[in-house]
């Protein structure tokens, strides 16, 4: 299969482009991304060689260039991970989050219904359902309830897709994913944060009591099920996808700090992010009977992985957190 995987240089995307020249040798992959703050060809050194692979900087919202890669390649399928992904940031710069998620990808899905592309995966996220109590799970069928700038622009993205399916017929699928953790993730969300926090004995910004509940998900474990959802997945059918790992955000910070050996006095409550939800929980059933998906990784090993991995990746991390990721820590949580 020829692929244009969109936002390849970024934490997922970077993760399943290494995973699909893996386990589909005879595929082709276009790596077509704006290299963002987020997007870092550091993290594809090993690959940029691949005789299957190739990179090109573009911006989604590019409909004439998409357009020209796409021909010129003979793209037969899109899997769009292109996005502004952090929450805080969209509360802070929310235009940029309508004009990437939303019209960005009604700017690829034009493109792939008039390039006659044969499948489009859009990724998406569980945080398009909003918040739960502290009991039930989310299935496909909850409703759409976004309470952020980011959760809404994901949401806009998410309806678009399915228009697009309803309208014109484009085959489509809709992922949405619970929290991803693993190698390569931008320092500004909590799992790397905290473990590069506690690496320079840092205080640990944990907003409220760290209360609020996340379904952690291994990169990998969601790599697989994206791949599966593209083989395999039911037309114009949305798949949720998580690993029925739950835990508190204090207590994901207190496994982290006791993997590494330090104290929990690094730990420092911040005011609670605006709109914060409190519990994120996915129902996986039907990816689990309709495509066979479990996923293989553990909480703890997977964890314990990812700090050994920011442990021996310092000179990744360093080069990921220069510049841009300066000024919005400063802007995030004051000081440097
Ligand atoms: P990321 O921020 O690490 O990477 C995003 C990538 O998209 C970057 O490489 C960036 O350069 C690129 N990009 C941004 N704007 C672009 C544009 N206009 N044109 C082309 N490229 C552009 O994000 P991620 O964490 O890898 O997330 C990937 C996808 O998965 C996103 O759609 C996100 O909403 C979704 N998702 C992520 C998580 C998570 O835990 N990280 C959870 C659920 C869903």
């Amino acid at each position: 299969m020829r692929i244009l995987v969109t936002g390849g240089a970024g934490f997922i995307g970077s993760n399943f482009v290494r995973y699909t020249l893996l386990h589909h040798p005879d595929d082709t992959l276009v790596n077509y991304d704006a290299l963002t703050y987020a997007g870092n060809l550091e993290s594809l050194q090993d690959i940029q060689q691949h005789p299957h692979y190739q990179f090109v900087h573009g911006d989604i919202r590019d409909g004439q260039k998409l357009s020209e890669i796409v021909q010129k390649h003979g793209i037969e399928a899109i899997v769009h991970f292109a996005a502004e992904s952090h929450v805080d940031r969209s509360i802070h710069e929310p235009a940029a989050f309508v004009e990437t998620n939303v019209l960005g990808t009604q700017v690829l899905l034009d493109v792939a219904r008039q390039s006659r592309i044969q499948k489009f995966v859009h990724v998406s996220t569980d945080e398009v359902y909003g918040t739960l109590g502290s009991t039930g799970y989310f299935t496909e069928e909850t409703p759409l309830s976004p309470n952020s700038p980011y959760s809404a622009s994901k949401a806009g993205s998410d309806l678009l897709v399915r228009a697009y399916h309803e309208t014109y017929g484009l085959n489509v699928n809709i992922t949405r994913c619970s929290n991803n953790y693993g190698p390569y993730q931008f320092p500004e969300k909590l799992i790397p944060l905290m473990i590069l926090n506690a690496l320079e004995n840092k205080p640990l910004p944990v907003y409220g009591t760290g209360e609020n509940v996340r379904d952690w998900l291994h990169v990998e474990d969601h790599c697989r099920a994206v791949d599966l959802v593209l083989r395999s997945g039911v037309p114009g059918r949305v798949y949720n996808i998580g690993g029925h790992n739950e835990r508190r955000n204090i207590d994901v910070v207190r496994d982290i700090l006791r993997v590494l050996g330090k104290p929990e006095s690094l730990i420092q409550f911040v005011t609670d992010r605006p709109g914060h939800d409190l519990r994120y929980a996915i129902d996986p059933t039907r990816i689990e009977q309709e495509l066979g998906w479990k996923p293989i990784h553990t909480f703890e090993t997977g964890l314990r992985e990812t700090v050994e991995w920011y442990v021996t990746h310092q000179e990744w991390c360093e080069r990921v957190k220069s510049g841009e990721y300066q000024r919005f820590y400063a802007l995030q949580y004051g000081g440097d």
